[in-house]
């Protein structure tokens, strides 16, 4: 019995090292990626219920590893933030999807983007104008590019978050609530931002034809939005039914495998040209 419980307990220690090594392992490789052109851009559409027309494509961070594979976003984002190395990752995600945007018009499609950003990118006093000047540097229109934000990140110092949203929604940039309804802000903080779009997070939508609870959450969070002037996007809609529930909610976008899974930037024209014919 004795021996059993060590051996377990040996098992654990392993795991816990393992993971250890794999944490540290990502932290010193996150610096080269950049420059090893490991990490690449997909693009998910947004799709406007009304119309039928795709609204914005989001771009979500991908990193293909050279020895373990791809590492999702959720577990590489934050060891970037914990590690110091976000604002790189942030920037080349920035010009990246800019040079992007700047190649499709170039092709003839004028997209849009939207950008998720973490609080250290929020709190940056730098990065309005960074945006702003890629922008400019790639011949696009501030409504071009869209942020997604989280409560949280927002939160951090909502003050200092104010001010810089406020000065890029000055200039013309579209600003989303990403994860709605999963942290901690209040009506009133929210209130103080200059917010376009909440997103109604995925955790609500997923089972929204069999959960009862969250069918409540998201009418009454359509409900709030709209009452506060706001567009209402749900993203993690994954089937027919969930997407014409919320047709019949009023919300005003729908993001989610149902319509199409995050795609490589080549795959973006062919895809639209089938979707838009
Ligand atoms: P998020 O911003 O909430 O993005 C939505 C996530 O849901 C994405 O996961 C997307 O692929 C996934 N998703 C979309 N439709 C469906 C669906 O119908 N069903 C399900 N089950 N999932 C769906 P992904 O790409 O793995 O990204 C995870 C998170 O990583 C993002 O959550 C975002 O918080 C973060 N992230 C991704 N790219 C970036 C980035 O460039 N910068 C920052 N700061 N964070 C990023
Ligand atoms: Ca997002
Ligand atoms: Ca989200
Ligand atoms: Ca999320």
């Amino acid at each position: 019995m004795a021996r059993r419980q060590h051996r377990r307990h040996q098992t654990y220690q392993e795991g816990q090292d393992e993971q250890h090594l794999r944490q540290l392992t990502l932290i010193r490789d996150l610096q080269e990626a950049v420059s090893e052109r490991q990490l690449w851009m997909a693009y998910q559409p947004k799709v406007d219920v009304r119309s039928g027309k795709v609204i914005q494509f989001e771009a979500l961070m991908r990193w293909q590893h050279p020895t373990l594979g791809f590492i999702p976003p959720d577990e590489f984002i934050s060891l970037a933030e914990r590690s110091g190395n976000i604002r790189i990752l942030s920037r080349w995600m920035i010009d990246s999807v800019c040079a992007q945007l700047h190649e499709w018009q170039h092709q003839g499609h004028h997209l849009s983007a939207a950008i998720n950003l973490s609080a250290e990118d929020v709190m940056d006093v730098d990065l309005p104008e960074l945006l702003l000047e890629t922008l400019n540097h790639y011949g696009l229109e501030p409504h071009q590019l869209g942020l997604e934000v989280t409560e949280s990140a927002v939160m951090q110092d909502a003050d200092l978050a104010a001010q810089s949203l406020e000065q890029l929604n000055q200039a013309g940039l579209f600003i989303a609530v990403d994860d709605f309804g999963t942290g901690y802000s209040s009506l009133a903080q929210l209130k103080r931002l200059p917010v376009h779009e909440l997103k109604i997070d995925k955790s609500f939508v997923l089972n929204l034809n069999t959960q009862e609870n969250d069918l409540t959450i998201v009418r009454s969070t359509i409900e709030l939005g709209h009452n506060l002037g706001l567009r209402l996007v749900a993203e993690g809609v994954e089937n027919q039914a969930s997407a014409t529930l919320l047709g019949q909610l009023g919300c005003d976008y729908l993001q989610g495998y149902w319509i199409a899974k995050p795609m490589p930037a080549y795959q973006v024209v062919d895809w639209l040209n089938d979707f838009e014919p």
